[in-house]
């Protein structure tokens, strides 16, 4: 299975996993193998490949995955102890999915850079 693929067999069900949120636009689960105690992916329903992708044209779905993972983070109850957003780009970015993905990540005292 080319990877692209896993995400989106998580939007139309064909994969079980465990979706927190999901609009006519954007699609938020768990993470598989989660970093923290609270490690979900937000990515947008239509593809796009990573964040060099997103255009002048294309960047309301952006703000959408922005503007939706902070009101995960309030429904996880992390709003106020905090979390981080993570967007990782290409090779040395580290993304391995290459489909654009939001990690909303919190629950314990990450670490800095
Ligand atoms: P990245 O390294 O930024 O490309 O992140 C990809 C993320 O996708 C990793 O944190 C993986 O644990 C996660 N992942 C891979 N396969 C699945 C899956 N089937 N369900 C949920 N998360 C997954």
């Amino acid at each position: 299975m080319n990877n692209k693929k896993i995400f989106e067999n998580i939007i139309n069900k064909k994969t079980p996993s465990k979706i927190i949120y999901q609009d006519k636009k954007i699609t938020a689960f768990n993470d598989i193998s989660p970093k923290a105690p609270i490690h979900i992916l937000i990515i947008p329903n239509k593809f796009i490949k990573n964040l060099n992708k997103i255009t002048k044209k294309n960047l309301k779905i952006l703000s959408h995955m922005i503007y939706m993972s902070k009101k995960i983070a309030k429904k996880k109850k992390i709003n106020k102890s905090g979390y981080r957003i993570i967007i990782n780009c290409n090779k040395d970015g580290g993304q391995k999915i290459k489909y654009l993905h939001i990690h909303l990540i919190g629950g314990k005292k990450l670490k800095n850079f």
